[in-house]
């Protein structure tokens, strides 16, 4: 498999690890269940009731308890290398990102994002920057709020427009972050009102940049979680875990909230049925965040995650 030479220094991160069983991935709407988390590493140093740290930030504080009341040690996404004392699943707890499954590990530096710049556009793979530089692709269902993020992620707020200019939607759109690194917009996909012959394109165009491109760290799959799972969605992230592409879902609009007594569920409730629909197209559990643009909430979690996938990937 291509994914596999492309990715050699991350094949043992939990969540870049080759499936054990593909059959794993030929439903996505009805998957097995997941591995015997016995089976898995760093789970013998955790109990399997940790809960999220204070929050950071209080306005959001009843949404996160909500949302992350606890996290079962096997569903954490721990980076490697990260060490804590056996058996203290108060350390552990204490370093759970806020709103995440992601465990802050020594990797955690130099999130900030000081500079931005739009690079280029490029239609194929090959015609993308050639300085090597680690970089992070954001793709997701066109209105979950990709444009949104992504000028949150790099606090200016027309940035991500320029991809939205005509002739650059159907892109690869580089942006390169403190001179060091790349923020990536990939096509929204699922457009209705796109011909179909445009759309399979653009899966086409997308799937070879996924498979081929030697400097990605990781593919941040953003999903609304203020509606149900999206069979789209679901093939989406399928189709990642199935490839081996290292993959991040992105809770988006984690703000709004839908009253029970209107048959909606709330963001947490939508994030909580998501995983549980992929759980077995995963060995590990992938890494996941809540986000907000309306907020913020998030921005700096997403940030930190990245800072230390890609410190990871420099170092090895
Ligand atoms: P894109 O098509 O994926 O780039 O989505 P946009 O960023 O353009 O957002 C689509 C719509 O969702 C816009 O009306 C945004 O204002 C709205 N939106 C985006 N992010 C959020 C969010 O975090 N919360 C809420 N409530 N609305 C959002």
């Amino acid at each position: 498999m291509v994914v596999q030479s492309l990715f050699p220094r991350l094949l043992h991160l939990p969540f870049f690890r080759k499936p054990t069983n593909t059959l794993f991935f030929l439903n996505p709407l009805n998957p097995k269940p997941a591995l015997n988390p016995s089976s898995r590493p760093f789970t013998t140093l955790l109990r399997s009731t940790l809960v999220a740290p204070p929050s950071l930030e209080d306005d959001d504080a009843d949404l996160l308890a909500a949302a992350v009341p606890q996290i079962p040690a096997d569903r954490l996404f721990v980076p490697p290398e990260t060490e804590f004392p056996t058996g203290d699943a108060a350390a552990l707890s204490a370093r759970v990102l806020k709103g995440s499954n992601i465990v802050l590990s020594k990797y955690a530096r130099d999130a900030q994002v000081v500079q931005a710049e739009f690079v280029k556009s490029s239609v194929r793979t090959e015609d993308c920057p050639s300085d090597g530089l680690p970089e992070f692709a954001l793709v997701g269902r066109s209105n979950v709020g990709k444009s949104s993020l992504l000028n949150s992620l790099v606090r200016r707020k027309r940035l991500a427009l320029i991809s939205k200019k005509p002739g650059k939607t159907q892109c690869i759109n580089h942006f390169r972050i403190n001179d060091s690194w790349h923020l990536v917009d990939l096509p929204g996909y699922g457009y209705a009102a796109a011909p179909q012959e445009l759309r399979t394109d653009w899966t086409k165009f997308t799937k070879d940049y996924f498979l081929n491109r030697s400097t990605l760290v990781g593919v941040f799959l953003l999903i609304d979680a203020s509606i149900p799972a999206k069979k789209i969605d679901l093939e989406y992230a399928s189709w990642l875990g199935q490839n081996q592409v290292p993959m991040t879902l992105i809770f988006t609009k984690c703000d709004k909230r839908k009253k029970k007594k209107n048959g909606g569920k709330r963001p947490e409730e939508n994030v909580q049925d998501f995983q549980e629909l992929i759980r077995g197209f995963f060995e590990t559990a992938p890494p996941w965040i809540m986000t907000s643009s309306v907020t913020n909430m998030g921005r700096d979690e997403v940030l930190l995650h990245m800072a230390q996938l890609r410190n990871y990937w420099l170092k090895h």
